[in-house]
């Protein structure tokens, strides 16, 4: 995206509610919040919502990519240093106050243009193509759905061309006239005593035309915020917190720069049961003493639906991980599928009949507790 006039009047870092150094995670979370908030989905009718929504997204599509946010900061820097109150206002200090500064050089700087006074030109405007914004969206998905894949439709928001004026902004009948401003050169150029160059038309905005009778769908801004119902295929295996990117759906290019993706953000829902690690799936196995110290065999419940008999060894120690391969999750990378890690856990009965009271104190009787104690270096209790 190349520098903008309007870079010098807004504040993206307000917009978003965060600070000038925020890093960017924050500016992506403010973001995310931000937009939720104000979506047209959630806030159907609300003009100033949507206003809210078009602003947010304009101020992440600067502040939101590393490369242009640099930019822009710097264009906010030097233009607080150098523009002052342009037009008129004059540089803080006079013109002296920049000493040796080559001011051809800081304007190219600021304008992407290289040329000195007079000659940089605003690029500002329409022509160049740009890339559309990536749109960014959540998805939930129970468990099970995650280990399968699934395909599915979204909703999704973006902002592309007004098909009432086809992106022109001109009412229909009219169009786009040449801006008196500047005389369609997108620039005007400011006399300050020994210095003279050139700057974007405020008027026009750099684009070298202007809207005179502008389109009621879009207000003459060429663009409109368009509900889209998207297809998505998740793959069979995802992780909580993977991004799945859908090229191409994404906000629409502008002067025929190709358009952006939609990064469907994927958020797995807990099962009772089991649990992820990787592409191996978790599942506690609750025994009972004897079960353990005798052995056993048992039936679990796979993530598949079915169902695995397991063979627990006689003297089978609580937090043993017992593994049935390929049982797991299927791998996203590669093939095949990840293991069923089964955690052993010893359930101690929390009330016991007279019966069991009977045999359990039957057993304690026989319980050698003396290597304990040896290891703890505490007397045997009698
Ligand atoms: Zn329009
Ligand atoms: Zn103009």
């Amino acid at each position: 995206m190349a520098p903008q006039r309007e870079w010098l009047e807004r504040d993206y870092y307000a917009t978003l509610g965060v600070a000038k150094d925020a890093t960017a995670d924050e500016i992506k979370k403010a973001y995310r919040r931000l937009a939720r908030e104000h979506h047209p989905d959630a806030r159907p009718d609300d003009a100033r919502a949507e206003a809210r929504f078009k602003e947010i997204g304009e101020a992440y599509a600067v502040v939101g990519d590393p490369a242009t946010r640099k930019e822009y900061d710097e264009l906010r820097r030097l233009g607080a240093a150098g523009f002052g109150g342009m037009p008129g206002g004059g540089f803080p200090g006079g013109p002296g106050g920049f000493g040796g500064a080559d001011l051809g050089d800081l304007l190219g700087q600021m304008f992407g243009a290289g040329g000195g006074p007079g000659r940089g030109r605003a690029r500002s405007g329409r022509g160049r193509p740009r890339r559309g914004a990536d749109v960014e969206t959540d998805l939930h998905l129970t468990f099970e759905d995650a280990l399968s894949g699934i395909s599915t439709t979204l909703n999704v928001t973006t902002d592309g061309p007004c098909t009432t004026c086809k992106g022109s902004g001109a009412a229909p009948g009219s169009s786009r006239v040449t801006c008196t401003g500047c005389g369609g050169t997108g620039e005007t150029v400011v006399d300050q005593g020994m210095f003279s160059f050139a700057q974007p038309c405020g008027r026009c905005g750099g684009a070298g035309t202007v809207v005179e009778t502008p389109c009621r769908t879009c207000s003459g801004s060429g663009r409109v915020l368009t509900p889209r119902r998207i297809q998505v295929r998740i793959p069979a295996g995802v992780r909580d917190g993977a991004t799945v990117r859908v090229a191409g759906r994404g906000q629409a290019g502008r002067d025929g720069g190709p358009a952006g993706d939609v990064l469907v953000r994927v958020r797995v829902a807990d099962h009772p049961l089991f649990g992820r690690r990787g592409d191996d799936v978790t599942l506690e196995l609750p025994l009972t003493f004897a079960e353990a110290a005798l052995g056993t065999t048992v039936a679990v419940p796979t993530p598949a639906g079915a169902s695995r008999r397991i063979r627990i060894p006689a003297g089978t120690q609580p937090g043993k991980v017992l593994r049935l391969r390929g049982e797991g999750a299927p791998r996203t990378r590669g093939s095949g599928s990840g293991d069923l890690l089964v955690t052993v856990r010893v359930e101690v009965p929390e009330r016991l009949d007279a019966e069991q009271e009977r045999l359990v104190r039957e057993l304690a009787g026989h319980d050698d507790t003396s290597r304990r104690d040896a290891t703890f270096g505490v007397p045997t209790e009698a």
